[in-house]
Formats: structure tokens, sequence, C-alpha cells
């Protein structure tokens, strides 16, 4: 600036030193100016020349300016209107979320962003239909697809609908095959189900995937296997539940569902040797009733309640010491009308504190064997006293139960139960469920009963995928 001005003060005082006058004549006219006025005139029109040219581009430019602001300013408070939403959402503030939800979708004009957000304002709202729409046209675009199978699944499962639900598992694996809350909500479903041969696909691929632990893993796939031999047997093809059976067997020697199927299968199939043989190893690790009842079975055991007895007697010398062992036996001598036998096995195998199960047998054979009434009913008396017998306890929530099944039928979680003696199912502080209890415990049968569990899934988070 003050170089500019010097400038200036320089050239005027050049041009005042060095006097003289410049004549112009236009169109009649006759101007006669000195230099300096000259010069000072023809900076003046310049500059003022300049200044409106600018003046003039500027204006000439402004709409597209005025445009491009009202364009960006539209899209921050779209954005803002988004965002509010979500955090909407995440308040639970059903009325704001919608509203925003639907600012959004007027200032933004991009339905992937926002077609998230009204699908969850609709849910926030109730109104799961309007939710389902938003999540079906989710689904029609490429980017916003998973969102839109997740959210689709998600509904199916608080609806209950066990299909539906795993028909869009299916499709998020599809999808997005290494998200682990997609292996194992299908592998649930598949469980639900009762489709193990794919669960136990879903399984393989979950481990190789590290989306469930190794041990949890290992745990998981034999009681799978155990369902692909039920799977199997139900189709008729015992051979192929026999096989299933043993890789379970094979997996996990101690899992004592997968040693009862077995030997459930070998005896249908004929096998009555090698599962006598079977049963007696097994009886020496861990004397189930049910092993004793297939035991005495085999052969004419079945119709000849001597030669039960006998049978009995053999397995009880592969773990002679057993209470369980004693019980087995008492209950053929029972069946024999052996009221001595009976006696002496039931007072071996009720020690200082009989079981409830014992103290029923005790009963039983009073009043069977012609005793007096008293005395049944000081037994019965003794029985709802008594410390439960061993039972199939869930590990996670301690329900005990008179058969295995491969999900708890308390807390739904899967293959969690096991066969545990009384002490400990006395430490647990046994609850025992709303049925009727089999009376000795010999019932075998394997029921079913699963449920899904819902997975309650934060979508936010992938909103702008
Ligand atoms: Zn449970």
């Amino acid at each position: 600036m003050i170089l500019s001005l010097a400038a200036v003060v320089v050239t005027a005082v050049w041009f005042s030193e060095r006097p003289g006058s410049v004549l112009i004549e236009w169109e009649g006219w006759l101007i006669q100016l000195s230099v300096g006025r000259f010069v000072l005139t023809a900076a003046v029109l310049l500059i003022a020349s300049v200044f409106l040219l600018g003046l003039m581009g500027a204006v000439g430019k402004a709409p597209k300016k005025l445009r491009e602001w009202r364009q960006s300013s539209r899209r921050e408070r779209g954005y803002k209107a988004l965002t509010n939403g979500m955090v909407a959402v995440a308040a639970g503030d059903p009325e704001e979320a919608n509203r925003q939800a639907r600012r959004a979708n007027i200032l933004l004009k991009e339905p992937p962003l926002t077609m998230l957000l009204s699908a969850q304002a609709a849910q926030l709202n109730g109104d799961e239909e309007a939710a389902a729409r938003y999540f079906e046209e989710m689904l029609g675009r490429p980017e916003t697809a998973f969102l839109g199978v997740r959210g689709l699944l998600i509904k199916a499962q608080k609806e209950n609908n066990r299909q539906a639900a795993l028909l869009y598992a299916e499709r998020a694996y599809e999808l997005q095959p290494k998200t682990a809350w997609v292996l194992n909500t299908m592998f649930d479903l598949q469980i639900a189900e009762g489709r193990w041969r794919a669960a136990l696909a879903t399984l393989d691929e979950a481990d190789k995937r590290g989306a469930v632990g190794a041990a949890s893993a290992q745990k998981r796939r034999a009681v799978v296997l155990l369902g692909c031999s039920e799977e199997a047997d139900t189709a008729g093809d015992l051979s192929n539940a026999l096989k299933f059976a043993r890789r379970a067997n094979t997996l996990a020697p101690d899992f004592l569902p997968a040693v009862l199927r077995i030997i459930d299968i070998m005896i249908r199939m004929g096998k009555a040797r090698p599962a006598s043989r079977f049963i007696q190893n097994a009886w020496a690790r861990t004397p189930h009733p049910a092993l004793a009842s297939s035991y005495g079975e085999i052969g004419d055991g079945g119709n000849d309640a001597l030669r039960r007895v006998k049978r009995l007697e053999k397995l009880l010398s592969f773990n002679p010491d057993h209470p369980e062992s004693h019980i087995a036996l008492a209950k053929a001598a029972l069946q024999a009308k052996l009221w001595g036998e009976a006696r002496k096995h039931l007072e071996s195998a009720a020690g200082e504190d009989p079981s409830a199960r014992v103290c029923r047998m005790m009963a039983e054979l009073e009043e069977r064997s012609g005793g007096n009434s008293e005395n049944v009913r000081s037994w019965l008396i003794r029985a709802s006293d008594a410390p439960p017998d061993a039972a199939w306890v869930c590990a996670d929530c301690g329900a005990a139960w008179d058969e295995w099944t491969a999900t708890c039928g308390s807390c739904d979680a899967f293959g969690s139960l096991a066969w545990e003696p009384p002490a400990h199912a006395r430490a647990l502080s046994l609850q025992v469920p709303d049925k009727e209890p089999s009376s000795l415990l010999l019932d075998d049968e394997i029921s079913k009963g699963y449920e899904s569990e819902i997975v309650d899934a934060d979508v936010a988070e992938n909103s702008k995928a």
C-alpha cells in the first residue's frame, strides 16, 4: 500500500516537473488538458472500469454460489436430522425419531442412509408392518441388503416364526459368511428346527472362522452328532444313526447320552453281544439306570424275570460297590417277586441316608410282600423328605431333569445337561421342574423341546455401510 502510494506520488511529481499539455479533438469537441490531469483522469477511469468488471462478474456467479450454499446447508441439516434421529432411537423416543426420520428423508434424498432410521422409528412406534416394508426395501439394494435381512430376521425371531427366521439367517449368511452372530444365530435356529446335519455344517464353519471357542465347539459337536443320529434314526437309517452316535462317543467318551444311544441302536439292530459289552464298560464308569434296564432286557431277560435277575447279578460284578448296582438288582428282584433278595440289595443301596427312590422302592417292597401298611406309609413319608437321586442337571441354571435333552427345558442352554450324582445335585440346591417325575427314573426316552434365542442386535452401528 505504502509502495503503491509512493509510486503515485513519484509519478505525480515527475509529471509536474515536466509540464506540457494533451490536446484531444473528437466529434467537434476540443479538449486541452495538462499532462498531470490527463494521467490522473486516465488512472481514475482505468480503476473504475476494473472495479465495474469485477462487480459484473461477481453478480453473474451469484446464483450458482447461492445454490451451492443452499445445497450444502441442506445436506448438513439432513445429516443433523439423521444423527438426532439415531439418538432418539437409542433414547427410545418414538415421536422424535419419526419426526427426524421424515426430516432426514426430505433433506437428504438418499434412501440407503435414511431407510434404516425410518425402519427403526417405525419399530419404536410399534408399527412392525411399516418397519418390515422398509427392511424389504433395504433388501433390494446391495448396500443395505444385510441391514434389511438383519431387521427381518430379528422381527421373525420376535414373532417366534422360526422357519422364516432361519430363511433370513441363511440369506444373511450368503451376504456375510464371516459374521459371528450370523453363524451362531443360524446354528441356534437349525438346532431348534431339528436340522442337525445343517447345524453340524454350520458348527464346522463357525469353528473354522473362530466364531465359537474350540472347547465349546468340541462340546457342541458331540451333542449335534447325537442329533444327527436321531435324524437318521427317524428316517429309518439305523446304520447311519449308529455311525453318528459312535462319532459322538469317540469325540467325547464320557458323554453318557451318546453311550445310551449307541446301546439302544445296537439292541434294535440285534447286536446283543457288543451291546452287552458296551454296557458292562459303561457301567464300570457311570452306572446309569437306563444301562441296567437295557442290560436286563437283552436276550430273554425281557420276558423272564428270573433270568433278568441273573443278568443284573453279572452287571453288578462290574461295579459291585455302587448303590446303583444294588438298586438295579433290587428292581429286578422286585419284578421276580424275590422279596428277600430285593430287601438285601435295597438295604445295601440305602446306606445311612437312603435317597427318595430307594425309599419309594422300600415302600413298594413292603406293600407287595404283604408287610404292614404302617411300614409302607412311613417309607413314603421318608421318601418325601429324602435327598434327591442322581439326575440330568443343567450346568447353567441348575434345573434337574429325569430325561436328557439337547437343550435345557428351563433356560434353553444348549448341551448343558449332565448326569450328576445325588450329592452334587444336592449341592446345587436342586430345583425340580414342574413335571411329573417318572417314579424310578428308568425312562430314557429322549424328548425334544427347543426354543430359539432372541438375538438382540444393535443395528445403528452399521447404518453407513
Ligand atoms: Zn438350564
